[in-house]
């Protein structure tokens, strides 16, 4: 083992854990702020895996592109856009379909339109809520008794379960919202916290007294400010390669999991297998049950909060058919299946109607989700069960018989976290322990969202704050 201790005359040191997009971008604001300010700064890079990007992985299958993680992320938040922006990859960023908006839900073994106007989950308008067949006239009752029903007063938190059903019905909840959380939050609304998830719609509760009449008070700046989701020409992985190869100012080792962390007088010792490295300052960017164990042997209560996250496990199967196999017009995003219809696969996304170009003409490209974050039976099935069960899931609601022209799957074990109640606490006593630990950062989808806007924005305020901190140390050490 070599041990690269940092002579005096060296410059300050900082080393990124974990290189997905979190670590990936934090590690690109750390080079591009030493460089505005001419600081002298080695940054480090450490992945455990043979790759960068996480769970941002693009395969390509003769001419298609198939996404095994995200294929698609949220314009409004600025920072994934802005970061394209940077990167010089504006010209390559593609929306939506424009043409076959919106996603179906199964009801009784049929599809329906979920109601227009939802934005992230956010009902804008409300017509298409009371026209809606998902919802039966009590439902839609229900749903109105909103208007009257006075808003809850304290700020105690809530399961966002609890809190749908309070405001707008069980009905409504389990038909519409849940299945939605599942594709943005990966689990249950019953275990979900409110504040941790949604905090602007009980923001909207106390300040109108109801949710609805708070959603009709601010559609127009909803409306203005759009829902869309973007993507990249070349798959989300053109995001996570184009940082890699920009990172020229980076030192970059991917196979090189991270076995220890710890605090030495001034930074901290991180051990790899073949390598020990000392840095002023480290920030973790790895999930939260690895940053656990990291900081495990130095602060017990840390480690208990990070390793307290629940993480959910999902798979996903991509199927490519000739179109004239697909009896239904794919003529939307797809559709997803509500935990009461009682099936293992949770969506379905018509990849080649949602991002025209991910399957060449006359060709499809389907995208199964298999295993609820409660249901880890399904997603720990072998490979030709999965498949056989995403094929009769294709057969029972859209028709499709034929053999798929390739299948490509991606087990995801502990992939997505979940925010569930008491997650706005853990993250004040984190913060609370960090104070403890002068040049430890922690980033990533664990903490303030699990977006990829959301990864980008922690990473680069994570990488402002290990930058000021080191400069403020060097600025220290050279005074003294
Ligand atoms: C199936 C799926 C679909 C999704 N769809 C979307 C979507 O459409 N839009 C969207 O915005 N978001 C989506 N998400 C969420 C989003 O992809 C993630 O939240 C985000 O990519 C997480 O990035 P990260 O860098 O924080 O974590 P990760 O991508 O998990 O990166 C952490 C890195 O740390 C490395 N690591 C682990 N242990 C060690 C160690 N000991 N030493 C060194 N390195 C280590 C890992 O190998 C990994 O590369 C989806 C997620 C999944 C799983």
């Amino acid at each position: 083992m070599s041990t690269l201790a940092r002579a005096p005359e060296s410059p300050p040191s900082i080393v990124v854990i974990g290189g997905g997009i979190t670590g990936l971008t934090a590690a690109y604001r750390l080079q591009s702020l030493a460089r505005e300010h001419a600081f002298p700064l080695a940054v480090r890079l450490l992945e455990s895996s043979d790759r960068l990007g996480g769970k941002i992985r693009t395969a390509r299958v003769d001419a298609f592109t198939v996404e095994e993680g995200p294929d698609i992320f949220l314009a409004r938040k600025p920072a994934g856009v802005n970061l394209c922006r940077e990167l010089g990859l504006e010209g390559r960023l593609r929306p939506t379909n424009p043409d076959h908006r919106g996603s179906l839900i199964l009801r009784d073994g049929e599809l329906f339109p979920l109601p227009e106007g939802l934005s992230a989950m956010i009902p804008t308008r409300l017509k298409p809520f009371l026209r809606s067949p998902l919802l039966s006239p009590w439902g839609k009752i229900r749903m109105g008794a909103d208007w009257l029903l006075p808003a809850r007063s304290g700020e105690a938190d809530e399961s966002v379960a609890s809190f749908f059903s309070r405001r707008l019905g069980r009905e409504l909840y389990e038909k519409i919202v849940d299945p939605l959380l599942g594709g943005l939050y990966g689990g249950s609304g019953d275990v979900l916290s409110l504040k941790a998830t949604f905090p602007h719609l009980r923001a909207l509760e106390r300040e109108h007294g109801s949710l609805l009449r708070g959603l009709l008070a601010r559609r127009g700046a909803t409306r203005q400010s759009g829902g869309a989701f973007v993507t990249l020409e070349g798959g989300m992985e053109e995001l996570t390669a184009t940082l890699e190869r920009t990172l020229t100012g980076v030192r970059v080792t991917t196979g090189a999991p991270v076995r220890s962390l710890s605090p030495r007088a001034s930074g901290f010792s991180v051990v790899t297998d073949h390598d020990r490295y000392e840095a002023d300052a480290v920030l973790l960017a790895t999930p939260a049950y690895v940053s656990g164990a990291l900081v495990a042997p130095f602060d017990d209560a840390l480690a208990r909060d990070l390793g307290s996250i629940r993480y959910g496990s999902t798979v996903t199967l991509s199927l490519a058919y000739r179109l004239r196999d697909v009896p239904r017009p794919l003529d939307a995003y797809g559709y997803i299946i509500p935990r009461s219809e009682g099936r293992p696969v949770l969506a379905c996304t018509w990849s080649s109607t949602k991002i025209p170009g991910r399957a060449p003409e006359g060709m499809a490209l389907l995208r199964v989700f298999l295993g609820r974050s409660d249901d880890y039976e399904t997603a720990g099935r072998p490979d030709h069960a999965l498949l056989a069960l995403a094929r009769e899931e294709l057969r029972a609601t859209l028709g499709i018989t034929a053999e798929p022209l390739f299948h490509h799957l991606r087990r995801w074990e502990r992939a997505m976290p979940l925010y569930t109640l008491g997650h706005p606490e853990r993250l004040a006593r984190i913060a609370g322990r960090l104070s403890a630990h002068p040049g430890l950062f922690l980033a990533g989808a664990a903490f303030h969202g699990v977006g990829i806007p959301d990864c980008i924005r922690d990473g680069e305020t994570k990488a402002g704050g290990a930058f000021a901190f080191v400069r403020a140390l060097a600025a220290s050490t050279h005074a003294s």
